[in-house]
């Protein structure tokens, strides 16, 4: 029984290593991480820990290139390899949020404009309900002042930015990018992707008149569909980047 236990934990984390490794390039095939960014999965096992790529390009992530870090940003690796800097986003924001168990941070460039102005991110279509009514913005000034290199750098500065965050699904970054949670691999995936394109569509839309947004109901709504159906288009990424290479 505990043996078996014991295969049955190993088979999920072995999945679950092979899909982190996937959605790094299936993010990098989406035109959401280039040479940077990254992709964090809550280990299932133990949540006190997360499995995130060293300190590499995303698009070469391999499984054997994943460590482990716990959640003030201490990496536990046998082999003594290093991770992100910016780690710190995803172990402030797993100690503060229970409910989350993938995080993407990527500089994805449609979203840049809407930390920088005045003009909110908001679910202009139905595939970004997941937005919600307020996307909120995180400028970093407030905690580390004028100075700063913009990186989330250190744990205080992971918990200034999960505080923004809030219960929210996606938080900009001031001049920097963005950071988008999930309760699985496969919808962190599907919202920094959908995120990226909202961002897009609202700079076309907004150049023609008034824009007319999803309702917070509507959002709920489309949001709690889509939900159902994350396997379809995971599936045709997966494909996708598998042929990229
Ligand atoms: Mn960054």
């Amino acid at each position: 029984m505990q043996a078996s236990k014991q295969n049955n934990e190993n088979t999920m984390t072995t999945q679950l290593l092979a899909d982190l490794a996937l959605a790094n390039h299936i993010l990098v095939n989406e035109g959401v991480l280039d040479g940077f960014g990254h992709i964090s999965a809550r280990n299932p096992q133990n949540p006190e820990r997360f499995f995130i790529a060293r300190s590499m390009a995303p698009a070469l992530v391999e499984v054997e290139d994943i460590v482990e870090v716990d959640l003030d940003g201490n990496v536990h690796d046998a082999q003594g390899r290093r991770t992100y800097v910016e780690r710190f986003i995803h172990s402030a924001i797993y100690k503060a949020r229970p409910d989350v168990m993938s995080i993407v941070h990527s500089h994805s460039p449609a979203v840049i404009p809407f930390g920088v102005t005045g003009a909110r991110l908001r679910p202009i279509c139905h595939m970004s309900g997941f937005l919600g009514a307020v996307t909120p913005v995180y400028e970093i000034r407030h905690s580390a002042g004028e100075n700063s290199d913009l990186l989330i750098s250190n744990q205080a500065l992971g918990e200034s930015l999960a505080a923004v965050l809030g219960q929210s699904n996606v938080a900009l970054m001031r001049g920097h990018g963005s950071v988008t949670v999930g309760n699985a691999i496969q919808q962190a995936v599907f919202r920094a992707i959908y995120t990226e394109s909202n961002a897009r569509l609202q700079s076309e839309a907004s150049r023609f008149g008034e824009i007319t947004f999803l309702t917070d109901a509507e959002a709920k709504a489309t949001s709690d569909m889509n939900d159902r159906h994350l396997d379809r288009p995971w599936e045709m990424w997966k494909r996708n980047a598998l042929k990229r290479g």
